[in-house]
């Protein structure tokens, strides 16, 4: 999706910059763009709102992502629960399946192929022109009625040249996770309200600090109760990196399965079990390059020994055997993405981030001195984001609700 940072003066700003392309930030684009079609004919100020959004990385779905080999395995967000009506609606109304996650009792599913699939179909609907990857924030900066943003691109043939672009806005979305608002390279003027800051350092930016790695064989060698019972033997294992399990097998997922059957040459269901793991740093021998086979085959033989334990495995015997004869591997360190983790190297997976109302809050208010209309100019920094989020903070829901409100709390402006 490669696009250009669109021309914007003091005088002619953007109507809403979106910062971060992840579920949240691609949710509110997608409720812009509906807004901009069902408006268009009568208004003329909502045909006229022009919205862009920028991500630092050169993907799109933040904390959502498939793995790269297959593109269909989940390496972040993964499951969503019957309660939460928000991303459930938004799966239902791109038409994808989903997975029952038999391995747990609480009625969870995750997304055929992947909760990437969510990102593609939010993607799709929208207008590539407005969407620019290798773009960071790092200034933002109250001018008057408008909010005028430093944006850092990354070019994305070379990856080392970087080229400064200056954007105004009349509402900014913030949708990165409260650390990273926080980071030294971001400089806010004037500084967001004290209490903001304080509500910020103190949110878990949640999963942040976990590696997700999947092992991927060529057939199900295992069932429903081998995973319950690693789960338990993995509780009660206290050295193991990994935390959890779950089977992460893809099997009768109904889009495009006909093609992958012919592609793939087999049967197009994938086999593989996934594991969150918060990974021993002090065991790498050097952390850059990082170490995957490394790491992979030190988890893969806790895991094995583990598993090996006859006490707790009730199929022991039979494990070893198939066990570490994986096809292959795929994994994702959470904690390096540096535009969603504040730590590279985590010693703990942290707490679950609980609903903060400061957290939501919009900045820069417009004075109430304002007058001659200026009071449509409403708020200018207005916050999403999952940890945001008053309900679900921390999951796929929170994120989505959080853009939500955010619309809401934009729309008396902008109709
Ligand atoms: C391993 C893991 C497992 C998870 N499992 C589940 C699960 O099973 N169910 C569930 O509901 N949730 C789960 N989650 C959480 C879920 O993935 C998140 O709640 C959701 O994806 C958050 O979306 P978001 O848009 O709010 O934030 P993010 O996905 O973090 O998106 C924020 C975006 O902002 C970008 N950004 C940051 N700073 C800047 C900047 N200065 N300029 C431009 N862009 C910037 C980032 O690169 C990122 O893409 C999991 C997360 C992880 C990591």
């Amino acid at each position: 999706m490669p696009s250009s940072i669109p021309e914007t003066t003091q005088s002619a700003p953007l109507t809403v910059l979106i910062i971060g392309g992840g579920l949240s930030g691609l949710t509110l684009a997608h409720e812009l763009t509906r807004l901009q079609s069902t408006t268009a004919a009568g208004s003329s100020s909502s045909s006229s709102l022009k919205w862009h959004l920028v991500e630092s990385q050169n993907y799109l779905g933040g904390r959502i992502k498939n793995d790269e080999a297959t593109n269909r395995i989940d390496m972040g967000g993964a499951w969503i629960w019957p309660s939460q009506h928000k991303i459930h609606s938004l799966v239902n109304g791109l038409k994808l399946g989903t997975i029952a996650q038999r391995d747990a009792q609480d009625g969870r599913v995750r997304i055929c192929n992947g909760a990437a699939r969510i990102i593609d179909g939010l993607a799709a609907g929208l207008n590539g022109e407005c969407v620019t990857l290798s773009t960071a924030a790092i200034s933002v900066e109250r001018m008057n009625h408008v909010v005028k943003v430093v944006l850092l691109q990354q070019s994305t043939e070379t990856n080392v040249h970087q080229q400064h672009h200056m954007v105004y806005t009349k509402h900014l979305v913030w949708t990165a996770p409260p650390q990273m608002t926080l980071a030294p390279y971001i400089h806010w003027n004037p500084p967001l309200s004290d209490s903001k800051i304080m509500a910020m350092k103190q949110c878990n930016t949640w999963m942040a600090s976990v590696t997700k790695l999947s092992f991927i064989y060529d057939r199900k060698y295992w069932d429903v109760q081998w995973i319950m019972e690693m789960k338990r033997g993995i509780y009660f294992y206290g050295d193991a990196e990994a935390f959890d399990i779950y089977d992460a097998c893809i099997e009768d997922c109904s889009d495009n399965h006909a093609d992958k059957k012919e592609e793939e040459g087999n049967d197009g269901n994938i086999y593989a079990f996934t594991l969150f793991a918060l990974v021993n740093w002090d065991q790498q021998e050097s952390s850059t390059p990082t170490n995957d086979d490394g790491i992979a085959n030190r988890i893969m033989g806790q895991l094995h020994s583990i598993a090996s334990s006859s006490r707790m495995i009730s199929q022991s015997s039979t494990t070893s055997k198939w066990m570490t004869q994986y096809n292959s591997y795929s994994i994702q360190h959470w904690p390096q993405v540096s535009s969603i983790s504040h730590e590279a190297h985590p010693t703990s997976v942290g707490s679950h981030p609980r609903p903060n109302p400061v957290l939501s809050e919009s900045e820069w208010k417009s004075s109430p001195n304002d007058s001659n209309g200026e009071e449509r100019r409403g708020c200018m920094v207005h916050f999403a984001g999952t940890e945001s989020d008053l309900y679900s903070p921390g999951l796929m829901e929170g994120a989505v609700g959080s853009a939500f409100r955010v619309v809401e709390e934009m729309k008396r402006y902008l109709e």
